[in-house]
């Protein structure tokens, strides 16, 4: 099965891409992380990309779609994947229609309030170490990764001030891409305001619940 994760920046879809990946067994690809190891690894479109990052903008085409036709291109994911961020404007639709990029069963179109957003901006942390996602708004405590003891790390673009931005951005050039799959009756949309586990649930009940070719089955194994 192949799934889109589709949602404002902070909605979660990380978080539940990586629950559902860990349940299904699906290899998850990021169009942030690859974008986000290009800069780790200092080479030339990381150092592009990081101009674009910091500021909450879109990084340009050329450079997210070039990246992505290599990974989608790997033996990992031939035969299902959990993509998220990808694509996120119309001329990288475009490109994703026109090139036949790959094809999309499932897009999970995840929906929450605006200060819900806000609220979980501020307190994302990340493991410098396995990536692992958490929020200090769960209340857990958590002073290290409980998954592998690592350091949290806060992503530089994980501001309010950033963030206003990357919202905008996401109203005015990604969210209009979604009634392209929607007009192929692909699209489950999950209310997602909740933590984790609940959202987890309310997404796998909407994939119960859903006319989605195969996804039923999918879901019950
Ligand atoms: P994310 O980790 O998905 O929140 O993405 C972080 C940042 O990476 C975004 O704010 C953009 O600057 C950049 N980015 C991620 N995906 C794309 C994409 N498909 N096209 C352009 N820029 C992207």
């Amino acid at each position: 099965m192949k799934f889109l994760m589709f949602g404002a920046p902070m909605a979660g879809k990380g978080t539940l891409a990586n629950m559902l990946a860990e349940d299904y067994n699906l290899p998850t690809i990021s169009m942030g992380d690859i974008l986000r190891a290009s800069i780790a690894s200092g080479d030339e479109n990381g150092v592009l990309a990081k101009s674009y990052m910091d500021k909450g903008e879109m990084v340009p085409s050329e450079v997210v779609c070039a990246m992505i036709k290599k990974r989608l291109a790997e033996k990992d994911v031939q035969d299902g994947f959990i993509l998220d961020g990808f694509p996120r404007t119309p001329d990288q639709l475009k490109v994703f229609v026109d090139e036949k990029i790959t094809d999309i069963d499932v897009v999970v179109n995840i929906e929450v309030p605006y200060e819900t957003l806000l609220t979980r901006v501020i307190g994302r942390r990340t493991c410098k170490s396995c990536g692992y996602i958490y929020n200090t708004s769960w209340n857990l405590g958590y002073e290290k990764c409980p998954k592998c003891s690592g350091e949290w790390g806060i992503r530089s673009d994980d501001n309010e001030e950033t963030y206003k931005n990357r919202y905008e951005v996401y109203l005015q050039e990604t969210l209009p891409i979604l009634s392209y799959f929607e007009k192929l009756g692909k699209v489950v949309t999950v209310q997602g305001q909740d933590e984790p586990e609940q959202s987890y649930e309310t997404m796998l009940k909407a994939f119960e619940n859903s006319n989605i070719k195969g996804l039923k089955e999918f879901i019950e194994g």
